[in-house]
């Protein structure tokens, strides 16, 4: 059991992510990206809280959910919570992905200092990282906004100690 803070949770998305996903938006970001989508996520003390054991209750019971997005906000602010729901969500057979306005490589500086940071990074099968950058926004692209953002095979790239990309089928 965890409180987590939220924006909101979308119990089926077919938007953020592949297959139908139980979808957390988290409370609080501070890269206040230009162009941002959800900036009433921003305020730290926005939101609502949860515990994390009442969500995981509610999309295990759901079959059809393939996995959860941790969205934002930057879900990287919240990262013991997060992790422990996702070591769960894992434990039930699902699979987690998650967003962060952090780079890959800023969140593996942040993880020598906050053990946290490294329990979620091992905890997500695949991370897009990177601010939104408005001069960078297509349409095309698959589960991000703008290209500077990549999709990260997280143990993939944590096994090989450099930065592996995903390919959504
Ligand atoms: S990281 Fe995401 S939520 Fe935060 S300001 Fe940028 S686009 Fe908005």
């Amino acid at each position: 059991m965890a409180k987590l803070r939220v924006a909101g949770i979308v119990t089926e998305s077919v938007v953020d992510g592949p297959g139908i996903r139980y979808t957390v938006f988290t409370q609080g970001c501070r890269h206040h990206c230009k162009g941002c989508h959800n900036p009433q996520t921003h305020d730290f003390s926005g939101g609502y809280e949860v515990d994390t054991d009442d969500l995981l209750e509610e999309l295990i019971q759901d079959p059809l959910i393939q996995g959860v997005t941790f969205s934002g906000g930057d879900p990287f602010e919240q990262p013991a919570p997060l992790a422990d729901l996702a070591a769960k969500v894992h434990k039930a057979g699902r699979d987690v992905m998650a967003y962060t306005g952090y780079t890959f490589e800023q969140l593996l500086e942040r993880g020598e200092r906050e053990p946290s940071v490294m329990d979620l990074l091992r905890q997500t099968d695949v991370l897009i990282d990177g601010r939104f950058v408005l001069e960078l926004l297509d349409y095309d692209l698959r589960f991000r906004g703008s290209s500077n953002q990549r999709v990260i095979d997280v143990p993939q790239s944590l096994a090989t100690g450099r930065v592996v990309t995903f390919e959504f089928e």
